[in-house]
């Protein structure tokens, strides 16, 4: 594949997209199934945080110790994504605005696209898929991948060396929450915040973003960093 020398990174929840609910209850259906846990999983604030991450402090939240949680840990991300799929008609997910028009113009202008996301990568794929997105992202890293996001943007910036020829220093990270922001400064990488997640503007500068925008509306503005 052909890039330009920039490559951007995705968060996809509160960045690309909005709406979740079918994988939050593939969480709950899954907690009830392996553990016998009744769990409105609200007991943490999940932003940023990959799913098997969100999964253990779910677990320990409901008094499990390690081992208990260790037994059905890979069966129970298995179930999810096999839940996620079966339901993903069922998923209220939408697009957020701007999103469309920019990639389609980041992908004429061949930059490098991948995904950095705590979803599981079926599940991230199959939500994409939903809106029409997930033709945009040929690879990525991702929660199936590793709990730690940080461990995500650095798999994902070493495939796209590896397999899209990438050699570029010019990589940026957007995403929602100041989780993707830390996680993309452990790799030293440009960094974009958007607040159409839970998280304000202020918060996500707060927190060393180097861009933070209200949305991904302003496709100019976007080019403008991205160019600079
Ligand atoms: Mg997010």
């Amino acid at each position: 594949m052909v890039n330009n020398g920039i490559l951007i990174l995705f968060d996809i929840d509160g960045t690309l997209v909005l709406g979740a609910r079918c994988h939050y209850k593939a969480f709950v259906e899954a907690i009830k199934k392996f553990y016998g846990m009744e769990d409105d999983i609200s007991g943490i604030n999940y932003a940023g945080k990959t799913d098997p991450q969100i999964l253990r402090e779910v677990l320990r939240l409901g008094g499990l110790n390690e081992e208990e949680i260790e037994e059905n840990f890979q069966v129970c991300l298995d179930f999810m994504a096999h839940y996620y799929l079966k339901n993903v008609n069922h998923e209220n997910v939408r697009s957020l605005e701007g999103v469309n028009d920019l990639l389609k113009e980041l992908q004429r202008r061949k930059v490098l696209l991948g995904l950095v996301t705590g979803n599981l990568e079926s599940i991230a794929y199959a939500k994409l898929g939903k809106v029409g997105l997930d033709g945009y992202f040929p690879f990525g890293g991702f929660g199936s991948d590793h709990s730690n996001r940080s461990f995500l943007v650095k798999k994902a910036l070493k495939q796209a060396q590896n397999q899209y020829g990438y050699n570029g220093k010019h990589t940026f990270v957007i995403g929602d929450t100041p989780r993707d922001i830390k996680a993309a400064k452990a790799s030293n990488l440009l960094t974009i915040g958007v607040a159409t997640g839970r998280y304000s503007k202020e918060e996500l500068e707060n927190c060393g973003a180097d861009y933070v925008l209200n949305n991904l509306k302003n496709k100019d503005k976007i080019l403008e960093i991205l160019y600079k």
